[in-house]
C-alpha cells in the first residue's frame, strides 16, 4: 500500500508539474503573441426585440495560436491577469475595437454603442486617461463607448477604481456589469453605481423557459432594473423559446447565437449592412 501511495504522489507531482510547464510556456507565447499583435477580434450584436439589425456590439478577443490552435479567452484572459499582460493587450481591443467601430459607422452602419470587456487587473491610476487619449486618436466619441466589468470590480469600493470610473463617466462613458447575478452585489450598492446596463447571465438564460427558479431570478433583475433606470442586456439566447421569454419579461436587450453570432470585423458589416 505505501508503495502504490508513494507511486500515486509521483504520477500526480508529475502531472502538477507537467500542468505548470505547460503553463508557463502558454504564458510565454502569450507574452509573444502580445509583443507581435497576434490577437484578432471578433464582434457580437446586440438587438431590441423583434429587430434584425444590431444596434449594439460586443467585442471578444481572439488568439489563433499557430500550433495550439484557438486559445478559449476563459483559459488566456486569466493568465493574462496573473502576468500583468492584460494592461497592455486591453489597450490593444480598446484601439482595435474603436478604429472597427468608426470605419462601419463611415460605411453607413447605424450602431449606437461599441462595448469592450475590462478585466479588474486592467484599472490603475492611468486607466482613464489612456482611454481617453485612445478614443482622441480615433476619433471617437466617448458616448459610443461601453466598459463591461464584472460586479466584484464595481462593487470592490476602492478609491482608485471608483475615481476612475467616474473620470470616464465625466467624459460620457457608460458602463455595465457582465455576468449579472453570479456576483454578490448588494441592491443597496447597485443604486449608487454609475451602471447603464446590467447583463444577465447566461447561466441563468439557459433554462429560463423550464427552471422556475432561473425564471424567477431573471423576472426580479429585469424588474429591478427597471426601477433603477437600468437596462437590460440577456446573453447567450440560442433559442426562440428563451429569446420569447426574455422578451416578454421586457428585457431590453437580447444577445446570442440565435441572433447572430460573433464574427470578424468585415463580415459584420456585410452581415449587417
Ligand atoms: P463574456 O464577456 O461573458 O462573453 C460572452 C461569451 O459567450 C463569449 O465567449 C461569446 O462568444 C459566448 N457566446 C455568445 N453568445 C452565445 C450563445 O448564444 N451561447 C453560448 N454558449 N455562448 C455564447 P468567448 O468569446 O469565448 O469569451 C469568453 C470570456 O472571455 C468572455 O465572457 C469575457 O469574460 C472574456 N473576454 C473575451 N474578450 C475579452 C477581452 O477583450 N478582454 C477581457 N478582459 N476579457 C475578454
Ligand atoms: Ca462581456
Ligand atoms: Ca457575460
Ligand atoms: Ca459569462
Amino acid at each position: 500500500a505505501k508503495a502504490l501511495g508513494r507511486n500515486r504522489s509521483c504520477i500526480y507531482s508529475q502531472e502538477l508539474s507537467a500542468h505548470k510547464s505547460s503553463q508557463l510556456s502558454l504564458e510565454q507565447d502569450l507574452r509573444d503573441a502580445v509583443e507581435n499583435e497576434e490577437f484578432s477580434l471578433e464582434f457580437q450584436g446586440q438587438f431590441r426585440p423583434g429587430e434584425r439589425i444590431p444596434r449594439r456590439v460586443e467585442t471578444l478577443i481572439r488568439w489563433p495560436h499557430e500550433l495550439r490552435g484557438q486559445v478559449s479567452p476563459h483559459e488566456f484572459i486569466p493568465l493574462a491577469e496573473s502576468s500583468g499582460l492584460i494592461r497592455e493587450l486591453g489597450f490593444w481591443v480598446l484601439r482595435r475595437a474603436c478604429a472597427e467601430f468608426m470605419s462601419w459607422r463611415q460605411q453607413g452602419m447605424k450602431l449606437e454603442k461599441i462595448a469592450v470587456n475590462v478585466s479588474a487587473m486592467q484599472i490603475n491610476s492611468r486607466f482613464a486617461e489612456t482611454v481617453e487619449t485612445i478614443m482622441k486618436e480615433t476619433g471617437f466619441e466617448p458616448a459610443w463607448l461601453e466598459l463591461e466589468v464584472t460586479e466584484s470590480l464595481m462593487m470592490s469600493g476602492m478609491t482608485e477604481v471608483n475615481n476612475q470610473i467616474h473620470q470616464l463617466r465625466a467624459l460620457g462613458v457608460e458602463f455595465s456589469i457582465d455576468d449579472f447575478g453570479t456576483g454578490y452585489s448588494s441592491l443597496s450598492k447597485l443604486k449608487e453605481m454609475p451602471v447603464s446596463v446590467l447583463k444577465i447571465d447566461r447561466s441563468f438564460v439557459r433554462n429560463i423557459h423550464d427552471q422556475e427558479n432561473d425564471y424567477e431570478i431573471a423576472r426580479a433583475i429585469v424588474a429591478m432594473a427597471d426601477s433603477l433606470n437600468i437596462e437590460v442586456v440577456a446573453e447567450g439566447v440560442e433559442n426562440e423559446e428563451q429569446g420569447e421569454t426574455l422578451r416578454h419579461l421586457g428585457c431590453e436587450w437580447l444577445q446570442g447565437y440565435l441572433y447572430g453570432r460573433p464574427m470578424a470585423a468585415d463580415d459584420f458589416l456585410r452581415h449587417y449592412s
